[in-house]
């Protein structure tokens, strides 16, 4: 991505999705996450066309249109892995907010995302990071890693996100909210705690699942925005390794990755998620 040749032996990670460039999107829409003919890594069956697609695997095919960055020294393997995916989505769900004037950012949904939310959420210079999930030891790490106020929502009823929010910003609401759950009644959550002009970002809805009952005149009388995002532009990627060179940043991302599991032993990991002992765990080869 920065131009310079790579050379055998580089530690590199790479673009989530490769994309065509000549495309609609990869011109003149500016969204080549969302190309004509994208592939997407992790995300299909192995085929004869492109039989190592990424994922569970030692070795992967990048086909051409992949965006590639060298990992710089300072940023572990571990940390890499987890800017290409969740720390690339946050900055592209963050993209072109930066400053002061951001105000609150809420996240809803405090796994790797969140975290990464809290990372970039700082590093924008959003002046309160409001965290919300249903894991009281996740949020915890939250507070830990810069959040400034979390709420455990469950078994609350469904307004208190908003209560929440309200508390921490003068009675104001969310400047932004990234909603990264995927469960309907999070996203009501979320858009009840947006301020006059706010705007959420659907994040976590990545598979299909309930629909929510939208108050249209509400949304137009309180200027509300509601965008969605999927897959990213690659230059989040490249910022969030930039980002990660900082030890402040890194360490923080690093203390959510839990045991490590080689190839072998995967059916450990997902035993591992399935616990949910950590934000992520890591296969590893070698
Ligand atoms: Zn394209």
């Amino acid at each position: 991505m920065d131009g310079v040749p790579l050379a055998r032996g580089d530690r590199v990670t790479f673009s989530l999705v490769a994309s065509c460039g000549q495309c609609f999107f990869c011109t003149e829409a500016g969204l080549p996450q969302k190309c004509r003919s994208l592939l997407k890594y992790g995300h299909r069956p192995v085929s004869d066309r492109w039989p190592l697609t990424g994922g569970l695997a030692q070795y992967v095919y990048l086909q051409p249109g992949t965006s590639v960055c060298r990992v710089p020294e300072e940023v572990s393997d571990t940390v890499a892995a987890t800017a290409m995916c969740a720390g690339a989505t946050i900055g592209q769900a963050l993209s072109g907010m930066v400053g002061k004037a951001c105000g609150a950012l809420l996240l809803i949904g405090m796994g790797m995302l969140g975290a990464w939310g809290v990372r970039v959420g700082l590093e924008r210079g959003f002046d309160r990071i409001l965290a919300v999930d249903v894991d009281q030891e996740r949020l915890e790490g939250a507070l830990r890693a810069g959040a400034t106020a979390v709420l455990c929502s469950r078994g609350l009823p469904p307004d208190a996100v908003e209560a929440f929010v309200k508390e921490h910003t003068g009675g104001r609401g969310a400047d932004t909210c990234i909603e990264l759950s995927g469960k309907a009644s999070a996203v009501q959550a979320g858009l009840a705690a947006l301020r006059v002009g706010g705007t959420l970002k659907l994040v976590g809805s990545v598979v299909p699942g309930e629909s929510l009952q939208l108050d249209p005149y509400a949304n137009v009388t309180r200027m509300t925005t509601i965008q969605g995002v999927h897959n990213y532009h690659p230059k989040h990627l490249a910022a969030a390794l930039d980002l990660v060179t900082d030890r402040f940043h890194h360490d923080a991302v690093q203390s959510g990755i839990g045991q490590q599991y080689p190839l072998c032993g995967v059916d450990g990991a997902f035993r591992s998620t399935e616990r949910r002992e950590a934000l992520r765990v890591a296969i590893t080869f070698g």
